[in-house]
């Protein structure tokens, strides 16, 4: 899909930007790596660009949620350590060893396909395995950890190279959440020293996300992963503070942005009341201009209801009614001078004002993560800050 471009409503994805989130996290966490979580199309920018740069710029690996998502990302020529992030079923082992995955093991089953897929292909398969210390998404229970690292020593086609875990309120401010995650940590620490004891040492130990990483230094371990904080957001306003006390004056910048240029104008009298529902009547005569995406493109019709506003001309102008499947309508106030092809940010900078995911996150009641993922397929991803000299911007217009 967003083949042509000729549609006048784009995400820009500003890799300086990345670059910077990379540089500055990767700074924080040191000496532990950073691998770049880039699933779910590097969480709507774009899989293979986001993971190129977020490797040129410092990660030293990656992760991803699907096989599918690695094969993108390797067809860009993209070699780095790439970490599943779960166990893949029986019948996908062959994919993820194909991919050069690194797979997530929790399950004997799990062991015994990948060592299966591993043999098949005459290779030897690097793998991390799971444990599930209060998550309870994905991952063995912690007495069962044992077993299953020695059912991958049995295995000569396997090597256990990590054992990690996921902490599930890392981003919450409460002191229940903290108590949690401290608990978290213990339970980890207390496998690992299990397994010590009884002469097994996974090389690599991993545990933070976003949130691990920037307020749970105990929990950066070997390597920290993160996803939504090398896309310019913090998971949390408690871990937004955090960075500014670790990382004095060096913000996260947001690496996305979603632009339209104004498809139509049209003066109003007040009363009037534009799109489905004729759901707001305009408080005065207004210049009212129509934006070319809507819905399907990932702004929630939940928006016009919420106080949701786009940048037209520098200024923050509130909708006129319903957001569409394609279009949204804009109320521009009395006299503006707007004309069809101006350009509207409805994520991002224009001029002094700047619109966030959080922003509309906050008017949805959900996360940065969800309004980010949420930005649709028929939206061309136009790339722009690429290292190396000569590229520069690739424009648009
Ligand atoms: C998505 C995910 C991450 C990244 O989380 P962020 O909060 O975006 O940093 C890390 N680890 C696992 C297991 C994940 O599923």
């Amino acid at each position: 899909m967003a083949e042509g471009r000729s549609r006048p409503a784009w995400a820009e994805v500003d890799l300086g930007a990345l670059r910077h989130n990379v540089g500055l996290l990767g700074r924080l966490v040191a000496p532990s790596a950073l691998w770049a979580v880039v699933k779910a199309d590097a969480y709507g920018h774009g899989g293979p660009a986001v993971a190129g740069a977020a490797v040129e710029a410092g990660a030293t690996g990656l992760a991803v949620a699907l096989i599918d998502e690695a094969v993108e990302i390797r067809r860009a020529g993209v070699t780095a350590p790439m970490l599943l992030l779960s166990e893949p079923a029986p019948d996908a082992a062959d994919a993820a060893v194909e991919a050069g995955l690194i797979p997530t093991l929790c399950t004997p089953a799990g062991v015994a396909s990948m060592a299966r897929a591993a043999r098949d292909r005459g290779t030897t398969v690097p793998v991390h395995v799971k444990v599930d210390t209060g998550m309870h998404r994905m991952g063995a229970e912690p007495g069962l950890v044992p077993a299953l690292v020695a059912a991958v020593a049995e295995q000569p086609t396997l090597r256990l190279d990590g054992l990690w875990t996921h902490l599930a309120v890392a981003d919450g401010g409460t002191a229940e959440d903290r108590d949690f995650t401290a608990g978290q940590l213990d339970r980890f620490d207390q496998v690992v020293a299990g397994l010590a004891a009884a002469g097994a040492r996974p090389p690599v130990l991993h545990a933070a996300n976003s949130a691990g990483a920037i307020a749970w230094p105990a929990a950066r371990y070997d390597l920290v992963r993160c996803g939504i904080a090398l896309y310019g957001a913090a998971p949390s306003a408690g871990v937004a503070e955090s960075l500014a006390r670790a990382a004095p004056g060096e913000g996260l910048r947001p690496v996305l942005s979603l632009k339209a240029h104004v498809a139509a104008v049209r003066e109003l009298p007040a009363g009037a009341r534009p799109s489905y529902g004729r759901l707001r009547p305009l408080p005065e005569r207004a210049v009212v201009a129509t934006i070319p995406v809507g819905y399907a493109d990932g702004v929630p019709r939940a928006l016009f209801a919420s106080g949701f506003e786009v940048l037209i001309g520098g200024r923050r102008r509130p909708l006129a009614g319903m957001v569409t499947m394609d279009q949204i309508v804009v109320d521009c106030g009395p006299g503006a001078t707007i004309v069809p092809g101006d350009e509207v940010v409805l994520l991002g900078r224009q001029g002094t004002e700047e619109i966030t995911a959080t922003e509309w996150a906050r008017q949805l009641g959900t996360i940065s993560y969800e309004v980010l993922t949420g930005i649709g397929p028929r939206v061309p991803r136009i790339v722009t800050g690429q290292a190396g000299a000569g590229r520069g911007r690739t424009g648009r217009r």
